[in-house]
């Protein structure tokens, strides 16, 4: 028998793809769906001497989703790389806004009046796609879709709820649609959310530990998602465990 009483607390990691015809830093299609590895090129995959040019409708999208979430816009703006090895990224870094993010501090209204805060919107690039299931002898590598550029939108851990979550999502994705930014397809994957989820017993001040699921790309499957995340972790607490 559950005595306490638990709240769940959420912060979400949105990655939307961006309506640009060409990557953030080098001229190749962005076109989704087209054969394996023949929207490549030299930058976008990373070869020896080669360098990014920056797409300027990649900035306009940025600001225009900034300005309609009342986001701060940032003047002087920089680029950090992101070093991880993995067959997905031939450059071993994703390009991406670290300590000079181009929108802070904003906030997306849902109906009802609550706000959910922007903590920042940063510009950044997607990697490849890895086949494993393509077949028997081992993974494939689609390079197609390194250098797509993305907004990432972080929140503030404001959202309660699944029904918050998803009322959060549909409002942020009305809102770059509207902008022609994306057309935020969750199945195609344009639209992903990484969803950070920690629980706490009501009247805390103090959140607990968090953990991350990453590239949710439908709202059943972050409904799911959240209610087995946050029994697992009641049950852990009640256990006297650390999450
Ligand atoms: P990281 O790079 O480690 O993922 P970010 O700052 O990009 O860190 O994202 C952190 C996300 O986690 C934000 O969306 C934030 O709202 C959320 N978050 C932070 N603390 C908590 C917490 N205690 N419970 C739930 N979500 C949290
Ligand atoms: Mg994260
Ligand atoms: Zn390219």
């Amino acid at each position: 028998v559950m005595s306490k009483q638990y709240e769940t607390v959420i912060g979400l990691e949105v990655h939307i793809e961006l309506a640009t015809k060409t990557k953030i830093f080098c001229g190749c299609s962005t076109e989704f769906g087209s054969a394996p590895n023949t929207h490549t090129c030299p930058v976008c995959t990373g070869m020896p001497g080669s360098l990014p040019v920056l797409n300027k409708k990649v900035v306009e999208y940025a600001i225009r989703t900034g300005l309609a979430t009342h986001c701060n816009i940032t003047r002087m703006n920089k680029f950090d790389r992101k070093n991880y090895f993995y067959p997905d990224l031939p450059k071993a870094y994703q390009i991406s806004q670290l300590y000079l993010p181009i929108c802070t501090e904003g906030y997306v209204e849902l109906t009802g009046g609550k706000k959910i805060r922007i903590k920042e919107i940063h510009m950044e690039e997607d990697a490849g796609k890895l086949l494993h299931d393509a077949t028997p002898d081992g993974t494939l590598a689609d390079y197609n879709r390194c250098g797509v550029p993305l907004l990432e939108i972080v929140s503030e851990p404001d959202m309660r709820t699944a029904d918050e979550v998803i009322a959060y999502l549909e409002k942020l994705r009305m809102i770059v649609q509207y902008l022609g930014a994306s057309d935020c397809k969750l199945q195609e994957g344009s639209m992903r959310a990484d969803v950070n989820l920690s629980v706490r017993e009501v009247g805390s001040e103090t959140f607990g530990t968090r953990t991350e699921m990453k590239n949710l790309n439908s709202f059943k499957a972050i409904a799911h998602a959240i209610e087995g995340e946050r029994q697992r972790q009641i049950e852990l607490l009640e256990e006297g465990k650390e999450v």
